[in-house]
């Protein structure tokens, strides 16, 4: 396939009954999504959008956002997907940013995306096949990019990357990038027809375009979009509803496991054979705690969205007791930077290959700065390697916190805290004080612990150098996430530096 939407052709032809996407709403079987994709991008044919225009949809996972995905690439125009639950001033931004010809949002599937619609004065409109969407104004100053045949030069989707302070970043991926991580991802994880896909990471993140979305349509699978995540609708569809194939942030699986606990609900989960986690660091005790009560291994995966996403994974046939993030994915380079200057070998993970990002929409220098002239990609992130290639990311370079001389890698200390059977999650960041940094933790406890912080703190003591022994440990009800599960560290880093 030269672009994302003739992932499914040759399914359509073979085996035509079979389901491809479904939602609440909507189910559509491989032989129905051709004409489903035609009528679509028709429809936006019929509202200006052509080649090289690009089209913000405002949306929560739906198979809706999934076919105009698919009709947007027929026309070689580029899907900007947005998650609909961000502020109304970041969409006015990336509408603004992307030089968007129009913004579709979609009210049916949405709260969030209908109200931004209704706030924004677009027209309430019934489309063929997906049913309600809201479409914004026509931009008359839309200026089209230029269109490539050879799908490794033409972006299919650009994505903002989770920053939400600052100027908008945009990741331009090809369609070369998502269908070669979709391919990975099948022959990685054995993906075909027959496997239900449990489809929560959000289209309006690369994962779940690439590593859900193309992963599924050129495998045959059928993906169920879920537009939002919670505990007990993800213990029922993996009890009644077949999935075969789940893919989710460790805080996900840490929520799930917890709920379980406190409501008493059994977890069941007859069909299920790949899990994997993936988007932040995975923990030991999580790790143990799912594979006690789901009886297979929780997979890890390590990636960016600048790497369309994965750049490791963990391999079926070797299962690791640890909590690496695996090997390199067949068909790209890795290799760690400086890592022959440090003691224990940790350097800054540098990826090249067919996965990685044509570049940040608009911002030339950017760009520059994160890919080097021949290619590689300098991810940020600090990782050492196995004698086996088997990766273990120790955190970010910009979140290393350098304390009195010593290195303390927050992921380090957050795992110890982890496996406290009173937490759910935490995170570690750094506070600047007077030419030095503290140690500050943020603990997410189960709902009716009673664990204090002097526990807490007796509990790393005993585990961990005093160095790494954090200054302030706070107590919270709920960690600030993304709509992915990851914690937002900024946030937390403002948090501890006004020192409370
Ligand atoms: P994003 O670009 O928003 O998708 O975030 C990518 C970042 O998440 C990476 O640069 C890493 O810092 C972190 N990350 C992703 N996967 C993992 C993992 N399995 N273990 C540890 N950190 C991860
Ligand atoms: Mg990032
Ligand atoms: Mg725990």
């Amino acid at each position: 396939p030269r672009r994302i939407h003739h992932a499914f052709l040759p399914w359509a032809a073979s085996q035509p009954d079979a389901i491809a996407l479904a939602d609440d709403l909507i189910t559509l079987r491989y032989g129905e999504l051709p004409a489903a994709v035609d009528a679509v991008a028709a429809q936006f044919s019929a509202a200006g959008v052509r080649p090289g225009d690009r089209v913000l949809l405002v949306a929560e996972n739906a198979v809706a956002l999934a076919v105009c995905i698919m009709a947007l690439s027929q026309l070689d125009a580029w899907s900007a997907t947005v998650n609909a639950r961000l502020s109304a001033r970041e969409i006015d931004n990336f509408l603004d940013h992307s030089g968007a010809r129009r913004a579709l949002y979609f009210g049916a599937v949405s709260p969030a995306a209908q109200a931004h619609a209704v706030a924004r004065g677009a027209e309430r409109q019934l489309w063929p096949v997906i049913g309600e969407v809201y479409l914004g104004a026509l931009n008359t100053h839309a200026e089209p990019e230029p269109v490539f045949a050879d799908p490794a030069q033409q972006p299919a989707v650009m994505v903002y990357t989770s920053g939400t302070t600052g100027a908008p970043k945009a990741v331009m991926l090809s369609h070369a990038n998502l269908l070669f991580i979709g391919n990975n991802n099948r022959v990685l994880r054995k993906l075909g027809p027959g496997d239900t896909v449990y489809g929560v990471l959000p289209l309006s993140h690369v994962y779940g375009l690439s590593a859900l979305l193309v992963a599924s349509l050129v495998s045959g699978a059928a993906l169920l979009l879920v537009p939002r995540f919670s505990e007990q609708a993800l213990a029922h569809a993996l009890a009644m509803r077949g999935i075969t194939v789940m893919h989710g942030a460790p805080a996900m699986y840490a929520k799930l496991l917890a709920w379980s606990e406190q409501t008493g609900t059994p977890l069941l989960a007859p069909h299920l054979r790949v899990a994997q986690s993936g988007g932040a660091p995975l923990t030991a005790s999580l790790k143990t705690d799912f594979e006690k009560a789901f009886r297979i291994v929780l997979q890890n995966g390590y990636g960016m969205t600048e790497a369309a996403p994965s750049i490791c994974q963990t391999r079926m046939e070797a299962p690791r007791p640890d909590c690496s993030v695996g090997q390199a994915i067949p068909g790209i380079e890795v290799r760690l930077q400086g890592a022959e200057l440090d003691e224990a070998g940790v350097g800054e993970i540098q990826v090249r290959g067919p996965n990685v990002m044509l570049g940040y929409y608009r911002a030339p220098e950017l760009s520059a700065e994160t890919l080097t002239a021949d290619g590689w990609l300098r991810t940020g992130d600090l990782a050492r390697v196995d004698a086996d290639g088997a990766y273990h990311v120790v955190g970010r370079s910009k979140e290393l916190i350098i304390r009195s001389g010593f290195n303390v890698y927050p992921v380090e200390v957050e795992q110890v805290l982890n496996g406290h059977p009173d937490v759910v999650q935490s995170a570690v960041v750094g506070r600047a004080v007077e030419g030095n940094e503290e140690v500050v933790a943020f603990v997410e406890t189960a709902q009716d612990a009673k664990v204090s912080v002097d526990a807490l703190r007796a509990y790393l003591k005993e585990r961990l150098s005093p160095y790494k022994v954090p200054t302030q440990i706070v107590i919270m009800q709920h960690l600030p996430a993304a709509p992915t599960g990851k914690i937002l560290k900024k946030e937390l880093q403002r948090i501890a530096a006004s020192g409370n």
